[in-house]
C-alpha cells in the first residue's frame, strides 16, 4: 500500500464503494479537489482496501488533513472541533490509579462511557486475576484531525507511564484502540476477547448472530476470529455499512451520508446486530437502531444498552473512581 496518487489509473472504483466520493464525483487521484474535502471522510478504508494500484486512500486523506492542521488553518480546524480537543488533546478524565504491572486492561474512553456497567464488570472480573485498569483515551480522535505533533506527543506519553508503570501487555476493549497503537505502544496488545477466553471469563451467546464489523477491522478481521469462541452458533458479517458515521469527524460536514450509512445497515437485519466498538453502537442507537448490541454487554450478562444521555458524565466517572 502507497500513498502516491500518481498511480491512480481513475478507474472510479473507489468512487464507486464510497459515498463521500461518489457525492462529489471524484476518484482519490483527484488530489486538488479531494484536499479541500479531506475533513469530509469517514477515513473508513475502504477506498483502500478496493484500489487495484494499491493506493491507500485512507493514508492520502490523512497526509491531507496534516499537511492542512500544519498551516494556517489549524486555527479553523481547532475552531470547529474545539469540544473533542478540549478533552482529548490531553485527556481530562485520565485515571492511571489501578494500573498494574504486567497486564494492564485499557478500555479506551468510549466504552466506559457507553457501557459503565459492563466496563465495571469486566475491570472486577480482571481486578480478580491482578489485572489493573487504565482509563485514558488512545489518542486517534486527535490524531485522525491531522494534528500529527498531539498524535506523537500522547504516544510518546503513554509509552512512558507504561513503562514506568511496568506494563508489558495492554487489553484493550476498543478496535479503534488497537489499530491505532499497532506496534507504537512497543508492548503486546491483545483484545479484551482474547484475555477473557484465556481466564475463562464470559458466556458464550447462544445460536447464530449477525455481526457489523467496525472500520478499523474490517480488513484482518481479526476481532471476528477472537469473538468466535463466544458465539454457540454461527456469525453472520453483515457488510451493508460503509461506516457507522462516526469515523474521521466527518458527520458534521456530511450528516446525511452518516444516517444513510444506518440506514444501509438496517436493511437487511433480522433481529438483532451485534458489534463490538461502543462508538458504533452509540452511534446506531443515537440514530434510532435499537436492535444494535455490544458484545461484551452480551458475554458479560449485562445486556446494557448505550448510555447516549449520560455518556459525558460516565467518563468523568472514571476519573473519580
Ligand atoms: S481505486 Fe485506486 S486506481 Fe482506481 S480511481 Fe481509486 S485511487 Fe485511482
Ligand atoms: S476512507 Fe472511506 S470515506 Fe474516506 S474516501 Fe476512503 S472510502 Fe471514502
Amino acid at each position: 500500500m502507497n500513498t502516491k496518487t500518481d498511480k491512480c489509473i481513475h478507474c472510479h472504483r473507489c468512487r464507486d464503494n464510497c459515498a463521500f466520493l461518489s457525492k462529489y464525483g471524484i476518484d482519490i487521484g483527484d488530489t486538488g479537489r479531494l484536499k479541500d474535502l479531506a475533513y469530509h471522510c469517514f477515513l473508513c478504508g475502504t477506498c483502500t482496501s478496493v484500489c487495484p494500484a494499491g493506493i491507500d486512500g485512507r493514508a492520502v486523506i490523512l497526509d491531507m488533513r496534516r499537511s492542512r492542521a500544519s498551516s494556517d488553518e489549524i486555527r479553523a480546524i481547532e475552531k470547529e472541533n474545539r469540544w473533542l480537543i478540549a478533552e482529548k488533546r490531553s485527556y481530562i478524565f485520565s485515571n492511571w490509579k489501578y494500573v498494574t504491572a504486567g497486564r494492564a486492561y485499557f478500555p479506551g474512553c468510549n466504552f466506559p462511557s457507553m457501557y459503565p456497567k459492563t466496563n465495571a464488570r469486566i475491570a472486577e472480573l480482571f481486578a480478580e486475576h491482578g489485572i489493573g485498569t487504565i482509563y485514558e483515551c488512545c489518542g486517534k480522535p486527535v490524531a485522525e484531525l491531522g494534528m500529527k505533533t498531539d498524535e506523537d506527543r500522547i504516544i510518546s506519553g503513554i509509552r512512558k507511564r507504561l513503562e514506568a508503570a511496568g506494563v508489558t501487555e495492554v487489553i484493550t476493549a476498543c478496535p479503534n484502540c488497537r489499530a491505532f497503537y499497532g506496534e507504537r505502544l512497543g508492548v503486546r496488545i491483545r483484545s479484551v476477547y482474547d484475555v477473557m477466553r484465556e481466564l475463562g471469563i464470559g458466556n458464550a451467546i447462544e445460536g447464530d448472530i449477525e455481526l457489523y464489523i467496525p472500520c478499523p477491522d474490517r480488513k484482518e478481521s481479526v476481532w471476528v476470529e477472537e469473538i468466535r469462541p463466544f458465539v454457540k452458533g454461527e456469525i453472520r458479517i453483515n457488510r451493508n455499512a460503509q461506516c457507522c458515521g462516526l469515523g474521521g469527524s466527518a458527520m458534521k460536514h456530511e450528516k446525511e451520508i452518516a444516517d444513510g450509512f444506518v440506514r444501509d445497515l438496517e436493511k437487511d437485519i433480522n433481529g438483532r446486530i451485534f458489534t463490538y466498538c461502543a462508538s458504533c453502537t452509540g452511534r446506531f442507537s443515537r440514530s434510532g437502531l435499537k436492535s444494535a448490541e455490544h458484545v461484551l454487554a452480551a458475554i458479560t450478562g449485562t445486556h446494557e444498552q448505550p448510555d447516549i444521555y449520560k455518556s459525558f458524565i460516565n467518563r468523568v466517572m472514571t476519573k473519580l473512581r
